[in-house]
């Protein structure tokens, strides 16, 4: 009897009961949910946070009423963007430091930095990206006119490349950097001076001013010029980021970030103490962004998190480590089989032993963290192959299949043909605009034949199954509409070349969005929180002005982001 009076009273509960109160609704759009099937729905409803109901508009507006209801207005809605290989933190220090990207004369230079002091009140000024080939007089410059300006700060202005850098005299002082001091591997440009070039600033060593300004003839000084390793003698004198800093440059990395549909980034290397900050601020509600954490293969993060094991909130994923097997194919750092095309004596090399990287890789897989490991050239990505395979499958009794450690390898350039057959059971990270950054001078280093294994993200995609895509950012711009049309069109920006580079290996529309969507997710241990529009599922998704997966895909760059979601909550809106 008491069953079904229980029945009787859930038919009256129901047949009555009004619509289920959530606190979202989104109707009216093109949703593409990314779900196996990859389907289309027109409506869904979100309650703390997550999606509870996907389906049609008539679906959902009769089952549900809710506190906010957003009218898409026809316009196309996806999941949330991730990034799976970027330098989100990086990106935001780059974001605080003085731009110097585009100069065309050095006094350009010096009113950048003028400017850039009046607004910001830092210990130090840091500037980056001058070219002196790009100025009318394409000499290096000199310390004296920083020192007259910033007497007591120390300024350190990279060149675009990284491996020369002006240095002013109190940056030099704090360095302790002399015209007597020693470095090998690398430069301190000597100058002599004279009172008449400068005031008391101007001299290294501030007590001997005085004297020397009485002298009369040149005295030799560095001129503020270092190259090389000359350039780390000051670039380590810099303090570490406050905490403050570090919040900063994170705040200014996530607005950029939610402005292009971001939801989740990868970053690829980081250090315990700005993971620290990253997750007091989520805590604390400032951060939003979520963050799978790649740690740098340093001692401290490699003590620290071995002992600890994986973290995980659900913001902030902790439980991998990026490796460097080895440099860039631009600078002919990337490790070859085969001599580059076009330098016979050179084939890169391995930034570590293979004895090195089998070790971790055995410690990684005992205390179960992904291993992450950058490999650029076919050399690099052969050994990381061997490497994963023997300790997954070969020496180890492990019995989870090795797909399941989803170990992955970054960037995956040049890949033999033998290595893409074996590629199953690892995934690749890839940034397609990586290809189109790299298409005008790649043949070059690899020749025609060996070109044609480079970028092959729909052979690689064919050998695993899956791809995650990703930007390297700030390397290239944050868009993911960039990577989007870089996948599927293969082109620049300009529209070169006409039919694309190597179409054999564009990726289809569906494709490059489930690896910037769900196949993200998966590299990352989170497919079942994100990465689609499925109910239960985190409610990160963006509205976008443009239906990407529809539109002429010329158009594709340019699509703008209206709204970014993250939890459900409106984090983004195009003004
Ligand atoms: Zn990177």
């Amino acid at each position: 009897m008491k069953k079904y009076i229980v029945i009787f009273c859930s038919i009256l509960f129901f047949s009555c009961s009004h619509q289920q109160e959530v606190d979202l609704i989104v109707h009216h759009a093109v949703i593409y949910t990314v779900d196996s099937s990859f389907s289309n729905a027109q409506a869904f409803a979100v309650k703390d946070g997550k999606f509870i109901a996907v389906g049609s508009d008539e679906e959902i507006l009769s089952k549900f009423v809710a506190k906010e209801t957003l009218d898409a207005n026809g316009k196309s809605i996806y999941p949330g963007f991730i990034d799976s290989h970027c330098h989100f933190y990086e990106y935001g220090r780059g974001l605080q430091e003085v731009d110097l990207v585009g100069t065309q004369s050095f006094d350009e230079v010096i009113e950048r930095v003028k400017a850039y002091s009046k607004t910001n009140q830092s210990d130090w000024i840091i500037g980056r990206g001058w070219d002196q080939n790009d100025w009318e007089k394409k000499e290096y410059p000199d310390r004296y006119q920083l020192d007259k300006l910033f007497p007591n700060t120390p300024v350190f202005l990279e060149r675009i490349d990284g491996h020369a850098a002006l240095a002013n005299a109190e940056a030099l002082r704090r360095a302790h950097v002399k015209t007597d001091t020693k470095i090998s591997g690398g430069v301190i440009e000597i100058d002599l001076i004279s009172k008449e070039q400068g005031g008391e600033e101007i001299w290294l060593e501030k007590e001997l001013a005085s004297e020397v300004m009485h002298l009369n003839y040149p005295i030799a000084m560095p001129s503020g010029i270092l190259v090389d390793n000359a350039v780390q003698l000051v670039k380590k004198a810099i303090p570490n980021a406050s905490p403050k800093e570090i919040e900063k440059a994170l705040l200014a990395a996530e607005k950029n970030c939610l402005a292009v549909g971001l939801t989740t980034v990868d970053d690829a290397g980081l250090m315990r103490s700005t993971i620290q900050v990253i997750d007091e601020m989520q805590k604390a509600g400032s951060l939003k962004m979520r963050i799978y954490a790649m740690l740098s293969d340093s001692t401290d993060n490699l003590e620290y998190y071995l002992k600890k094991g994986p973290y995980k909130t659900d913001r902030l994923n902790v439980r991998s480590f990026k490796f460097y097997v080895d440099g860039a194919l631009g600078s002919r750092g990337a490790c070859l089989m085969q001599p580059y095309s076009d330098m016979q004596d050179e084939q890169g090399f391995l930034l570590n032993t293979t004895a090195y990287f089998d070790s971790m890789a055995i410690v990684m897989r005992d205390k179960g963290f992904q291993m992450n490991s950058h490999c650029i050239g076919d050399s690099a990505v052969r050994q990381l192959r061997l490497t994963y395979f023997n300790t997954l499958v070969s020496n180890s009794t492990a019995s989870p299949a090795p797909m399941s450690f989803r170990w992955r390898i970054e960037h995956a350039q040049v890949v033999d043909v033998i290595d893409q057959k074996f590629f199953s059971g690892m995934i690749p990270s890839v940034q397609p605009t990586h290809a189109t950054s790299d298409m005008y001078w790649a043949k070059d280093r690899l020749g025609e034949n060996r070109v044609k294994y480079a970028y092959a993200y729909n052979d690689l995609l064919k050998a695993c199954g899956m791809l995650a895509l990703g930007t390297d950012f700030p390397v290239e711009h944050i868009s993911p509409f960039y990577t989007f049309y870089a996948a599927v069109a293969r082109k620049d920006l300009k529209g070169f070349p006409k039919d694309g580079f190597q179409m054999e290996n564009a990726l289809s529309r569906e494709n490059t969005l489930r690896g910037m969507t769900i196949w993200g997710a998966y590299a990352n241990f989170e497919e079942k929180e994100k990465g689609s529009i499925e109910a239960g599922k985190f409610a990160d998704f963006i509205m976008l002005d443009t239906d990407i997966m529809k539109c002429e895909i010329d158009k594709v760059p340019h699509a703008k982001v209206l709204h970014t979601f993250i939890n459900g909550e409106k984090v983004y809106s195009m003004q």
